[in-house]
């Protein structure tokens, strides 16, 4: 995350941004300054590494490139396209099953005349002549039984189907709000209930308060242990904190190594000595790298703590916890700060 006053240093990235597509020949389109954007600013490097793999293999960046990697690393997008496929193949199913009830009704209203035709043409006839139309009706008794038991197979199918679809929803949507690396909620999700326990925050009067932790000199880990091991340790680390905290608050992971953790209905002391448990229990924390089985050290963090005051929207809580954070690196990191409103 930016720090507060650090407004210098996001123009300087959109700046660094703008002329190395320029210096590459990049079409400044949206989408993008979007990838060369989180590029530059090394927050996903999952999408460094693609970048840097279709650069390797294609030597230069395409129009095709530049839509495969957006369609990949821009959620929302891809989220909206999966929810538009899935409501069209749910219509698909829908209309096949109607096409089936139809079908069925017309036979069975059919097959009715037909047998109030029989019962009206079997008064008088011989026994050779009832027969036969007996042996019709049992024909057409059987068709409709068979046309009946292929619409139980269609619907049966169709429900089935459905069923499916929706399990495929749910699936795109969770993943959607999960960070993929740690399991944990996303900066998506993170945004979202922010802004929902802001609303409720307005209307109830009670105390929302955030924190926001920032693993203490991470680069370190990927400089010595390699890029893996960093992952490793943002998995440990996201893994603590969401089991440290109850069921109405979240744990997200906010950017590379930051998490946030919002805390509904909560007095900011009662977060400052939450931040100060989850501080201790990941320092507690033993690392040991799985190649060699030694023990690397430990995992510290720092923690910016404050609540929430109407008005302010979102971007004035963050920008306060921020602030509290970053007076926890200044002070010596492996530590929890906390700043009141200004009310
Ligand atoms: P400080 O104590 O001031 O926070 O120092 P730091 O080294 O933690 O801070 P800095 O922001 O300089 O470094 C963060 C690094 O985290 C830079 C980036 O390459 C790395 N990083 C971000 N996301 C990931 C990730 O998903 N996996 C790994 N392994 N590294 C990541
Ligand atoms: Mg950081
Ligand atoms: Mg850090």
């Amino acid at each position: 995350m930016q720090l507060s006053n650090d407004f210098e240093k996001v123009r300087d990235l959109a700046k660094k941004t703008m002329a190395l597509m320029q210096e590459r020949g990049i079409r400044q389109t949206p989408p993008n300054y979007a990838i060369w954007y989180e590029y530059i600013q090394e927050s996903n490097p999952n999408l460094t590494r693609a970048v840097n793999e279709a650069l390797a293999k294609n030597g230069k960046f395409t129009e095709k490139i530049g839509a495969e990697l957006y369609d990949r690393f821009f959620t929302r997008e891809q989220e909206s396209k999966a929810v538009e496929e899935t409501s069209r193949l749910v219509q698909q199913s829908m209309d096949s099953m109607m096409g089936d009830l139809t079908r069925t009704n017309n036979d069975i209203s059919s097959y009715g005349e037909q047998l109030h035709d029989f019962a009206t043409r079997a008064e008088g006839l011989d026994g050779v002549e009832l027969q036969a139309v007996i042996d019709q009706i049992i024909t057409q008794t059987h068709s409709v039984s068979d046309n009946t038991r292929s619409l139980q197979n269609g619907l049966e199918s169709a429900s089935r189907e459905i069923a499916d679809l929706k399990r495929r929803l749910q699936f795109v949507q969770k993943e959607a709000y999960t960070d993929s690396l740690t399991g944990i909620a996303n900066r998506k999700s993170f945004d979202e209930y922010l802004a929902k326990m802001i609303a409720e925050t307005k209307e109830s009067g009670t105390t929302l308060c955030l924190i926001i932790a920032d693993i203490d000199h991470f680069k370190q880990f990927n400089d010595i242990h390699g890029h893996t091991f960093g992952d490793q340790v943002i998995k440990l680390v996201a893994a603590t904190l969401s089991k440290g905290i109850d069921h109405r608050a979240m744990a997200a992971r906010y950017g590379g190594e930051e998490f946030g953790i919002i805390l509904p209905d909560t007095p900011i002391s009662d977060a400052v000595n939450l931040a100060n448990d989850l501080r201790m229990a990941i320092s507690a924390k033993k690392l040991v790298k799985r190649s060699t089985k030694t023990e690397v050290g430990k995992i510290t963090m720092s923690f910016g703590v404050t609540s929430y005051a109407r008005p302010e929207d979102a971007i004035g809580i963050i920008n306060r916890a921020d602030k509290a954070l970053y007076e926890a690196k200044k002070t010596g990191r492996n530590c929890v700060k906390h700043l009141r409103p200004i009310i």
